[in-house]
This record gives C-alpha cells, structure tokens and sequence, in this order.
C-alpha cells in the first residue's frame, strides 16, 4: 500500500521553493536594521533626556520669591528652571504664551524681590535645543531612509546585471603576456601540434592562402580525454599567432532563460569580428552542441537555439574575416552531425592519451621549475604512468613536491614520486584506519592471490607491487603494469585478466572456505569485462563478430546512460550464458593455479604480514622472476 507523501515546508525549503531567496535576505537586513534602530533609540534617548528634577507649581515660585529664597531663574521656553538658596533645583512649567516679567506682575510679586534674583533667558530656537527636540522625530525617519537605500542599491545592481545578462562574458586573453602559451608549453601530440600549425599561418599570413583561392578553415575541433591539453593547445595557438583569443566555456551559454544563450553567441562573435584577426575557444562544445531532437525533458529548446546561433554566425562570416572558432569536446559521439560539416568545424584534430614517450616530454615540461633530485629518472616515472593525462602527470609532480615540502626536504625524491603516483591512481593511504588481525590475514591472502595469479599467467602484465594498506576505496592493491604501451589486446589476454581480477575472490574461498564482502569491485569489473568481450569486441565464439547493444546517453532527470538493446530476448540469454562461460573458464584457470602454488601464496602472505607492502624485488625474490612468454 502506499503511504501518502507528507511534505514538509520548512522555512527554509519554502523560501527557496518559491525562489524567494532574495526576499529572505530582505527581511534578514531588515531585522538587522530594525535591531540597530533599537539601540540606537534607547542610547539616544538616555542621553538626550534632561536630568529629572523636581517640579512644582507657579504658586510655589511666587511663594519663594517672596520669602528671598530664589537665586536664579533659567527661562527655557515655557521651562524654568529654578535654583533655591538651599541649593535645591525646581522645574515650573507656564504657559507658552505668557512671558515670565508677566506672570510674575500677575502674581503680584514685590519688585524689590525680583531684582535680586538672576533671571537668564535661554534661546528656545537655538540649533542645539531645536536638534534635541527634532532628533527623536528624525532618527528614525534618517534610519528607514538608509535601509531603503541600501536595499534598492542592491535592487538597481542586479537590474543592471539582467541587462547585461544577454551579452558574452567570453574572456579574452593575450591582453596578459603571462598568460600566454606557446608550442613549447605543450609536450608530445607531435600530429596535432603539425595540423595546427597550419592554422596559425592562416592566422598570420591569410593573404598567402587568398591569392590562391584557398578557403581558410572556420572551425577546428580538439578531440580527446579529459585532462589531455585540449585547453592548453588552443591558447598555445592563440600565443604562437599572436592573435587575440576569446575563451567561453559552452555551459556558459547555457542559462535558466531562453534565448540568452543565442544572445551571447551574437555578441561574442560581434566582439570578435571587431578584432579581427583573431580565435574564438569554445570550451566543452559538448554543453551546447548535442545532437538536436534527442532526449527527454524540456530544457533542449534552448540548447538548440544557441546551437544554431553558433551555426548561423559560422556561415556568416564572410571567408575573409579571419576569424577561426576553435571548439573542445571529450563527446565527439554526442555532437550534432551539423557542427561537423564542411565550413564549420571541418577540421578535426585528436588529442590521444599520451604514450611514454610524451609522458616523459610532458614531466619535463612540468619538472622545469621543481628542483628534483638527481637519482629521479623521469623515464622510469613515465614507465610507472601508463594512462595517465598530461593534467595527472602535472598532479603527480605536484603532489610529490607538497609530499617533499611536508618532510621539509630541500628537493624532490624519487620515493616522493612514486608514492604520489598511487595516490593519484587509487586515492591516498589510510594508515590510520584500524583493521583487525583476521582482516588483515584475508586481505595478505586475497591480494596474494591476485599477485600469485598474475605472476604465473603469462600474458598479464608483471607485478609491481603488492599492499595490504588500505588507500582510497580499496582495502589492500596489487600493482601491475605494463611492460610497453599497447592499443591492440588479444583474447587470450582478457580471458587472463579475468583470472587475475577473480584470483583474489577465489583465494579467499579456497583458504577460508568462505567468501567476504572484499571482493564486490573485482567482480564487477570482471562481469563488465566479459560483457565487453562478446557485446563489443565481438570475441564470442557463438554470438559471433558483431555488437551488441546501442550505447546512447539519454539526459532526463540528470545525467543517464541508456542501452537501447538492438537483439532479441532470446540473445539477451545467449550473452548471458556467454559471459558465465567466459568468468568459468577464467576461474578453472586461476583455480589451478593458487592450488599448484601454495607454498609460494604463504609465503606472500606471511611476508605481507611483516611488511605490509612488497616492492616487486621483494615479491620475485620470494616467487622467482616472472616466467618468459
Ligand atoms: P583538457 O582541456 O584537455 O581537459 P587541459 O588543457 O586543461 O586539459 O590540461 C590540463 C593541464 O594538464 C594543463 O594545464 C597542463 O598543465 C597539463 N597538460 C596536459 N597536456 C599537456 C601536454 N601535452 N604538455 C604539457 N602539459 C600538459
Ligand atoms: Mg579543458
Ligand atoms: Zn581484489
């Protein structure tokens, strides 16, 4: 059955449901103020008050006068303050009307007993008396005054930010000779470097290319992983031409309102044709340029219309504008196939994961201003680094100097370096985290398994190094890394990988009997390996070489990916059956091995037990070098 939702408006939650914000932080000033007033008013009106002192009648001021008792009357207005021989004070109220020579002549005073007393008469319109009245009246009036300009200083401001709202707020670099990049700052992609050279003569010498009726590329797209310089190479083009740059990312065109995105895409483009010649960077392409007309929800209106604002201004400009749009994306499968055509981003250049070589060329660059020790050989760290991007080999360079920094070392070691290298690839150690004895057993035996496993295959990659300390999500890792950078991989292979990735599950079962929660990512990756084997690379025997699955990323409610399934029911089982198959053959195989090599499998562990980590000398010393091929 189901329970009706309750919902629950908090203060808090209503205000920003209603997107009221803005009102809440008014009434929030608001209370500020009106705080403030308070104290204000009360300090004023302790101060401004007159000290109290006794009042008493007309009839008692004539009395005394008679008797001699007065010495001095301050007339104050209608106020007077009178001061007694016995030094005592009176305050006497008369009326506004009457002066006090006339008053007193009424209450037929002897004049004799006037002239003996000291009668001052104070200027009632004086500005300090006319201000001590008024400032109690003013005060708050002053108080409301400045609230409400404040507030509507704050209200004018965001009114003139809407205007500007439609408008590009592209930045533009090269005005910064810091800033600037050239060739030099980008290390390896030696292909991607050679096309885009050609655009920086177009930039430079556009005439040469018009004399002979060549058409100038409008656009050119930098394809490639995160992390792999797209950035870096389009301001590198921008510094070697000389030209100005214009950077927007794509999610800046993307706001809440329609049409601001089209509007922004208009006024860079005008700012740019003003500076002609010159390179508009369209980072993360992707934020606009999805295919149009796919996916669910409403928001593609507006996505749409500034893709195709960006498609009109391409074709507008006239072939001698000299303007060149230089667009990055990681999703070149997502791009709309018209941002692709001929005389738009006709150009493509790919910007792949570096290999070793440029991994090596890349630190360099990066070590440049980082004193390293002598021993540091960056092409033994470029061989520890298989994957990664030019933005994570600067982060393993960095970390380690904040490593060395830390030990308050004058340089950067080779130990520093290595151990930042894992801390990028699997998060840092947890040292702290406080295992028990038996854990720690299984963990040496299912991380010794693995290392077992994968040291007697052999066609997997040799081990490096072997940890039951936990880091990042992993409670314990074995390290193995390849001897050489390779694209292509057989079947063999993979099926042997998949011996590795289960070796440590079935270590685990075959030394414990049981099985613990440890395992849950191996065998995840393992099951999504096999998936991969037969639904694309098309390596089952009986599905036979064709894919499987149509892989499309469908945006509705966030970020999703969706497997349109392009075979029937009946395959769906096949695979199935496919993938179980592939994970027992991989499993007989690991299964022979941990039996055949117990002895050893002990060994690791027991040496895993004292130390904690084994560097791959130390495994090979106890295992024997890895067997040949
Ligand atoms: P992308 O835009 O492709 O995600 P970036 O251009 O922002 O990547 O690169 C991030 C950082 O990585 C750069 O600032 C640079 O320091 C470093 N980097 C990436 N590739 C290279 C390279 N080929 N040479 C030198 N540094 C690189
Ligand atoms: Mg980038
Ligand atoms: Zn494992």
């Amino acid at each position: 059955m189901d329970k009706t939702p309750v919902l629950l408006y908090t203060k808090n939650s209503l205000y920003s449901f209603l997107g009221l914000n803005y009102m809440k932080n008014l009434f929030k000033n608001f209370f500020w103020y009106f705080l403030i007033f308070l104290i204000l008013a009360s300090i004023f009106s302790s101060v401004a008050s007159r000290p109290k002192t006794e009042t008493a009648s007309i009839g008692f001021l004539v009395e005394r006068i008679n008797q001699g008792e007065v010495t001095d009357i301050n007339v104050s207005g209608d106020e007077l303050s009178v001061s007694l021989k016995d030094g005592s004070k009176k305050v006497i109220k008369k009326e506004s009307s009457e002066s006090l020579s006339a008053l007193l002549k009424n209450f037929n005073v002897e004049p004799d007993k006037l002239s003996a007393i000291n009668i001052q008469v104070k200027d009632q319109s004086s500005f300090g008396g006319w201000m001590i009245d008024m400032l109690p009246i003013l005060l708050p009036v002053i108080l409301i005054g400045v609230f409400f300009f404040i507030t509507m200083r704050g209200v004018a401001s965001a009114n003139s930010r809407a205007m500007t709202f439609g408008q590009s707020q592209a930045k533009e670099f090269q005005k910064d000779p810091k800033a600037k990049v050239s060739f030099k700052d980008v290390a390896g992609s030696k292909e991607a470097k050679e096309e885009l050279k050609e655009i920086v003569e177009f930039l430079r010498f556009p005439k040469k290319f018009h004399d002979l009726g060549a058409r100038i590329p409008k656009g050119v797209l930098l394809l490639g992983s995160p992390g792999t310089g797209k950035t870096l190479m389009a301001r590198s083009v921008a510094g070697e031409a000389n030209v100005p740059f214009f950077h927007i990312s794509g999610s800046e065109f993307v706001e809440m309102f329609v049409g601001v995105g089209a509007s922004r895409v208009r006024s860079l483009f005008q700012r740019a044709k003003k500076n002609t010649p010159c390179i508009i960077f369209i980072d993360e392409i992707d934020a606009v340029g999805r295919r149009r007309g796919a996916g669910l929800g409403g928001s593609h209106d507006e996505r749409e219309q500034t893709l195709n604002q960006i498609l009109v201004e391409m074709d507008g400009f006239e072939p001698t504008a000299n303007v060149i749009v230089i667009a990055a994306t990681n999703r070149p499968d997502v791009l709309d196939p018209a941002l692709l055509r001929p005389g738009r981003f006709d150009r493509q250049v790919v910007l792949d994961l570096p290999d070793i070589k440029d991994r090596q060329e890349i630190l360099a660059v990066h070590a440049h201003r980082k004193p390293l020790a002598k021993e540091v050989d960056l092409k033994l760290i470029a061989e520890r680094t298989p994957g990664f991007s030019g933005a994570d080999l600067e982060n393993v360079l960095n970390e380690a100097a904040i490593l060395a920094a830390r030990k308050n070392q004058k340089q950067v070691e080779k130990a520093d370096i290595l151990e930042s290298i894992e801390k990028v690839m699997m998060g840092p150690e947890r040292k702290s985290r406080i295992i028990t004895e038996e854990e720690k057993k299984i963990t040496a035996y299912h991380e010794a398994g693995h290392a077992i496993v994968a040291h007697f295959l052999p066609q997997t990659d040799p081990v490096h190094k072997i940890s039951i300390i936990a880091r990042g999500q992993a409670g314990g890792y074995t390290l193995k890394l390849p001897t050489e950078d390779r694209k292509l991989h057989r079947r063999s292979e993979f099926i042997e990988e998949l011996s590795v990735l289960l070796a440590g599950h079935l270590t685990e079962k075959m030394t414990f009997g049981e099985v613990t929660t440890g395992a849950t990512s191996d065998l995840r990756r393992a099951t999504s390996l096999a998936r991969s084997l037969i639904t694309d690379y098309g390596m089952s025997e009986v599905l036979g070489p064709r894919t499987y699955g149509e892989k499309e990323e469908m945006i509705f409610l966030g970020r999703e990916i969706h497997e349109q399934r392009d075979y029937s029911e009946k395959v769906a089982e096949q695979i199935d059956l496919e993938i179980s198959d592939l994970i027992k053959q991989a499993t007989v195989k690991a299964r022979e091995i941990i039996h055949d090599r117990q002895p050893e499998i002990d060994k690791v562990v027991q040496a895993l037990l004292e130390k904690e980590t084994l560097e791959k000398a130390d495994f090979e010393a106890i295992v024997g070098p890895k067997p040949k091929k």
